[in-house]
């Protein structure tokens, strides 16, 4: 009955976006996670709490999904240029979920589970002056899997060094906050005291699990424990939020730095480093009409998912610009967020933006609202970046069900062709796939965050349109049939 236990982690991965997205209680009261009844409700503007991705130099967000229902893991993490040891952490913790995902559920694992997801998404907490955080928030549902897991990365720009989120708290200081931490969980329900306190006077567990802190916007601590950290398993997550005049004196140099970018945000990143050029935006433009007659001429439709990415999806345009060809883009809010650039060449070069969700999750497993949410909150960040709205979507492992449709007003879109080029790496055999596949009017499936993919893109696009093919966006496609 795992699955019945797991689903108030589904409901909170919506909830805590929300309490953080407005996290400025000033109080040193905070009770648990809100329980199901939270609606989750993040708008697009309060993603990162003042963060515009978009403004760090030579961010790239590194993403590796799949596309399948039979094995859905979908994970990403922002590597930033100066933050190297940072981006390592982040990358092994991620690789390590998904190495034991994978042996779990999709090589040939049998999990009990009937609905098994690994999501591993991220969210800048402060990016300014010299200091930068970034929360991943894990679900991680699969036998093995615990849930709902939540961890804070930090960099100090100043010491050209990662920081763990204890390293907020002065090393003379820790005995007294994790004695105000106690108090506040003391007597909580679910609170198991005598495993509070052994895990707090350890040091290994204690950083364990204190992985979660994060300032307020009104210079508070808030400190987030994973289910069974602290509490009773059953008793789920607990947050402690300590008001900033108790925590202030026991912060270390960088806390205090931390504190204050994070209420005053300065308006850019400065790790120390120069970051390399920034790779060229196409400057392609086309005609925003489309002359293709699908009726009498063959045409096929190319699909990207999960970008925008540079520098892959650059290179992908100037390939498609080469042969005329047009193609829809299914992109991901939060690669949307940090790239806007490249859905503006894009657009300008003729292409259709279509909506595949915030962070890609399996949209099945979400209520309406917090559908409403992934895919709002996408079509946002796609209009403040290109101006205009997207009218389809294609759902996360191309999962839907009469849920999902009834959830919104977008145009789910499947594939006919499916290359599985998350899977296979490998630019010959997916050019060789698409090419033997693909009949007229079919819609192929791609995904323009991995560079192979992209290298397929001109042998198809000889091939085929040596063969007649015209290459035209989804909604072209669909007004012809
Ligand atoms: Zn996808």
């Amino acid at each position: 009955m795992r699955k019945y236990s797991l689903l108030p982690s589904l409901l909170l991965l919506g909830s805590l976006a929300l309490t953080t997205a407005c996290g400025s209680s000033s109080s040193d009261s905070s009770g648990k996670q809100p329980s199901s009844s939270a609606r989750p409700g993040p708008s697009a503007a309060a993603t990162d709490r003042g963060v515009d991705p978009s403004r760090i130099k030579g961010l790239e967000i590194v993403s590796d999904n799949s596309e399948h229902s039979s094995c859905p893991y979908a994970t990403s993490y922002p590597a930033v240029p100066g933050a190297e040891a940072m981006t390592a952490e982040m990358k092994e913790d991620i690789e390590e979920r998904l190495a034991n995902f994978r042996a779990a559920v999709c090589d040939g694992g049998t999990t009990a589970v009937e609905r098994a997801e690994l999501n591993v998404s991220h969210q800048f907490l402060v990016a300014s002056g010299d200091v930068l955080g970034v929360r991943l928030t894990t679900l991680d549902v699969n036998t093995a899997g615990d849930g709902l897991m939540t961890r804070t990365y930090w960099y100090d720009g100043k010491d050209r060094d990662r920081r763990s989120a204890i390293d907020l708290i002065a090393d003379g200081s820790t005995d007294a906050f994790t004695t105000a931490l106690k108090k506040q969980l003391d007597g909580r329900e679910g609170i198991d005291a005598a495993s509070l306190d052994d895990t707090l006077a350890d040091p290994a567990a204690r950083a364990a699990a204190l992985d979660d802190m994060a300032f307020t916007a009104d210079g508070g601590l808030r400190v987030e424990f994973d289910r069974g950290e602290v509490g009773v398993p059953p008793a789920g997550r607990f947050t402690v939020t300590l008001s900033k005049a108790t925590v202030t004196p026991w912060l270390s140099d960088f806390g205090g730095r931390v504190q204050r970018r994070t209420a005053h945000p300065s308006g850019s990143l400065d790790l120390g480093v120069t970051a390399k050029p920034e790779p060229p935006v196409p400057t392609h433009t086309a005609s925003k009409d489309d002359p293709t007659d699908c009726r009498r001429v063959k045409c096929v439709a190319l699909t990207f998912d999960d970008g925008p990415a540079a520098p892959e999806t650059a290179t992908l345009l100037t390939y498609l610009a080469k042969y005329k060809a047009r193609a829809t883009f299914f992109t991901v809010g939060q690669n949307v967020a940090a790239h806007p650039e490249l859905l503006r060449a894009e657009t300008r070069a003729g292409h259709e933006i279509g909506n595949h969700s915030w962070n890609h999750p399996d949209l099945t497993g979400l209520s309406p609202a917090q559908i409403n949410s992934q895919l709002d909150r996408t079509s946002a960040a796609i209009k403040a970046a290109t101006g205009k709205e997207p009218t389809l979507f294609r759902p996360p492992y191309g999962a839907i069900n009469a849920k999902v449709r009834e959830a919104t007003r977008l145009s789910p879109v499947l594939w006919d062709v499916d290359t599985e080029d998350w899977k296979y790496r490998d630019a010959a055999k997916i050019a060789q796939t698409v090419i033997a596949k693909t009949g007229r009017n079919d819609v192929v499936l791609m995904h323009d965050i991995h560079s192979t993919s992209v290298a397929a893109v001109p042998e198809i696009l000889r091939t085929l349109t040596a063969r007649g093919y015209r290459f035209v966006t989804v909604s072209h496609l669909r007004a012809a049939l």
